[in-house]
């Protein structure tokens, strides 16, 4: 396994193992429960505007929008992120961030994020699959996972990096912890 690899490895086993124990789905029943993840993960000081940095914020909630009271400007939880004008509902993002991690995490992803699949899984176009893979790879590619990444990723890393591990080693203890959870499961069905 070339270095490169066994690094995005890490990476994708590492969010794979903080993904909520119980699934996407449950821990995140609703749009609301969704929305309210993402507004916390993304402004963990409080909603702040994105004109004039102000966090003196109204919540339009009928509009679903927010307004700064200093500047008077009116945005979304999702202007200027990754989620930004998309038609498909946060929880979407959330459960396909979910599949997406999986796929990676085991080396998988060629073979099980098709746009066939994908398509029937969002409802939305064959063509319209490759912006929304390559738009949410690319956000959950960033250190943690990026804000998407944020969201998911509830449970705390474990086990967690030792100084000094080598790749290899980090790759084969998040691999075994991952062979360890899913033995787990499949023992309980
Ligand atoms: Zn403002």
């Amino acid at each position: 396994m070339q270095q490169i690899d066994v690094k995005s490895r890490v990476h994708w086993l590492e969010l794979r193992l903080c993904l909520p124990a119980d699934g996407v789905r449950e821990a995140f029943p609703n749009t609301a429960s969704c929305r309210e993840r993402w507004v916390l993960m993304r402004w963990p000081g409080g909603v702040t505007c994105p004109l004039c940095e102000a966090r003196d914020i109204t919540h339009l909630e009928s509009r679903q929008l927010y307004q700064c009271r200093t500047c008077r400007k009116q945005f979304s939880a999702t202007a200027g992120t990754v989620a930004h004008q998309s038609r498909l509902d946060l929880r979407a993002w959330f459960i396909a961030a979910e599949d997406i991690i999986h796929a990676y995490s085991i080396g998988q992803e060629t073979s099980r994020l098709t746009g066939h699949y994908l398509a029937q899984r969002y409802g939305i176009s064959y063509t319209a699959t490759h912006r929304f893979r390559k738009l949410l790879v690319s956000e959950l590619r960033q250190p943690g996972g990026g804000l998407v990444g944020a969201c998911v990723c509830i449970e705390p890393l474990s086990p967690i990096p030792v100084p000094g591990q080598s790749l290899e080693d980090r790759f084969d203890g998040l691999y075994h912890e991952l062979w360890k959870r899913t033995s787990r499961a499949w023992r309980l069905i």
